[in-house]
């Protein structure tokens, strides 16, 4: 018998979802507390500036620029002791700083466009949406961590910004990664498609939830299934997996193999479930259905999962 571990194609399923672009060398393992300073002192740096959910783009003849070096970055009250060195990219150190200026504050040359738009119509290449990705979380962690859960004082960024340190009881906290499962539920002829009370019109998607305390993937993926759908599954396999900065989850990407097909949707958390069959799922990743149905933009983990279907018959 050979060793099937590594026979997986080289090309990870991971490397072509939005937001996996990312090229920082991160040096984890040598982030000191001066290393934000030491960055900033350093001309070769570039800042990402972010503010509300929104990040800053330079926009120079039609294309849109989401670095700035320090000096420039100074214009929009940036708080550059709260930005966290994301690491060190060919051209120098890479950080991602808080920002201050509203959108409608802004030079004409400069817009504060929402993350999900900035990577759902592709406005900065896949390495920057990588790096897009690592700030919005920390940032965010950062905003929604600033007092110590253990005695409630002020904690201090330190590391770089990959941890708090509470100077009042010790603790230190570091940043958290919340994981979802997302599944695509399918047969040799059909898969299950649910669509969410929030949906754009005529999207269906695969079926998703966080991952709960002391839950494998493979169980999540299962407990969600049936919660949602009705549908128990058997097999489930890995496929994908994908940061997802809103605000700091990591989309873990599966396929389930159903036990039944009678559905009960959970109507709370879904407006529609149903089995979809191949052709017809084909018309909606190409946009081309009679009804007007979708999936998800290419830059989704659930659009990878659905073309990964339709193509493996
Ligand atoms: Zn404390």
């Amino acid at each position: 018998m050979s060793f099937r571990l590594f026979d997986a194609p080289l090309r990870e399923p991971s490397q072509f979802v939005g937001f996996a672009g990312n090229r920082i060398d991160r040096q984890s393992e040598n982030r000191a507390d001066d290393a934000v300073e030491k960055a900033l002192a350093d001309r070769t740096t570039r800042l990402m500036l972010m503010h509300a959910g929104r990040l800053y783009l330079k926009l120079d003849d039609g294309k849109f620029d989401p670095w700035f070096d320090v000096a420039e970055s100074e214009a929009f009250d940036v708080s550059l002791d709260r930005g966290v060195l994301l690491g060190f990219s060919d051209a120098g150190p890479v950080l991602a700083v808080p920002a201050g200026i509203e959108p409608e504050d802004l030079p004409e040359t400069v817009k504060a466009i929402d993350y999900r738009s900035v990577y759902m119509q592709g406005l900065i290449d896949e390495a920057a949406a990588g790096a897009l990705a690592q700030g919005a979380a920390l940032l965010a962690w950062h905003a929604s961590h600033a007092f110590c859960s253990k005695c409630g004082n002020r904690s201090e960024m330190r590391a770089g910004g990959y941890r708090r340190h509470c100077p009042a009881c010790g603790t230190d906290h570091f940043p958290r990664t919340d994981p979802v499962a997302i599944m695509l539920t399918a047969t040799r002829e059909k898969c299950l498609l649910g669509r969410g009370r929030h949906f754009a019109p005529g999207m269906y998607s695969a079926l998703a939830g966080f991952i709960e305390p002391g839950e494998t993937i493979e169980a999540a993926v299962r407990r969600e299934t049936l919660e949602e759908a009705g549908i128990r599954l058997g097999r489930v396999v890995y496929h994908a997996s994908q940061p997802w900065p809103f605000p700091y989850s990591l989309m873990i990407g599966c396929f389930g193999e159903p036990l039944n097909e009678d559905i009960q949707a959970d109507l709370n958390e879904l407006e529609d479930c149903r089995w979809f069959f191949r052709d017809e799922v084909r018309t909606m990743l190409e946009r081309t259905h009679a009804g007007g149905l979708i999936t998800p933009p290419k830059g989704a983990i659930a659009h990878h999962l659905i073309r990964a279907w339709v193509d493996s018959e």
